[in-house]
């Protein structure tokens, strides 16, 4: 059935987890050593309870189920660990889809942290997440105090709910829920901080939003990301009427 804009992101993360996950497994198509943060071995997954206009890896996100590679959690560390053994990488990341997407997939992630924080005691693993299920379900955060190794970098994707709409395609009513899981996560003593795609708002609107998050009680400074336009994402962009400043 095609996809209705804007949808409700609660209803799709729900229907992504049944499609990417298989009691404890999660679908994961590549295992790579990145150049980003200087070096960091990642795992590359499937599926988002977004689907932003920006998204490097749209068209996988939007049919996540045509992938058929499950991984165990151990699986996955196993390959992860094996990269940064080669690499001399001592960090780690899930990428290319959202790695909470309810709370099949949230304990996947746990036990993948487990088994690296482990192993490789010295590692530190960047959680790179939208944060609308962690907003969503705050009483899950408690968990990673466990992984002293953890932060956690909240990709925002809006300076209001209209932006987060129009970039997400999700319903602007769910735009709180990753300002909530900063909030609290700050407020757990657990590393985290917000990211903005920064192409699409002047230095006037970034310098309004950072004061309207510190407002909300959120005191980690704010990351610019720059955006990497593909022609898929140029394409999608022009569908969603985005602009870069
Ligand atoms: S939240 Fe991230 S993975 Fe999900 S659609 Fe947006 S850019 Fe892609």
């Amino acid at each position: 059935m095609a996809l209705e804009f804007p949808f409700d992101p609660l209803k799709r993360s729900e229907d992504v987890e049944n499609q990417v996950t298989r009691d404890n497994k999660r679908l994961y198509y590549r295992f790579r050593p990145a150049p980003y943060y200087g070096g960091i071995a990642t795992a590359d997954a499937v599926g988002c309870s977004f689907l932003c206009a920006y998204c490097w890896n749209y068209n996988r996100n939007l049919y996540p189920g045509r992938f058929k590679e499950f991984y165990t959690p151990q699986q996955v560390a196993d390959k992860l660990l094996h990269i940064a053994y080669k690499k001399s990488f001592h960090l780690f990341r899930i990428s290319g889809a959202e790695p909470i997407l309810g709370e099949r997939t949230f304990y996947h992630l746990i036990e993948v942290l487990r088994f690296i924080s482990q192993r490789k005691p010295d590692s530190m693993f960047i959680l790179e997440t939208n944060g609308f299920f962690l907003g969503y379900r705050t009483d899950l955060l408690e968990k990673f105090k466990e992984f002293p190794n953890l932060c956690v970098r909240i990709c925002l994707k809006g300076i209001d709910e209209e932006s987060f709409e129009q970039t997400t395609g999700a319903q602007k009513d769910f735009y709180r829920f990753p300002l909530i899981a900063l909030r609290e996560l700050e407020g757990l003593g657990i590393r985290a901080w917000p990211a903005l795609m920064g192409d699409f708002f002047s230095t006037e609107e970034i310098s309004r939003f950072e004061n309207f998050l510190k407002e909300r009680d959120i005191q980690s400074g704010l990351e610019l990301e720059c955006l990497e336009a593909y022609p898929s994402v140029q394409e999608n962009m022009k569908k969603r009427k985005i602009r870069e400043i």
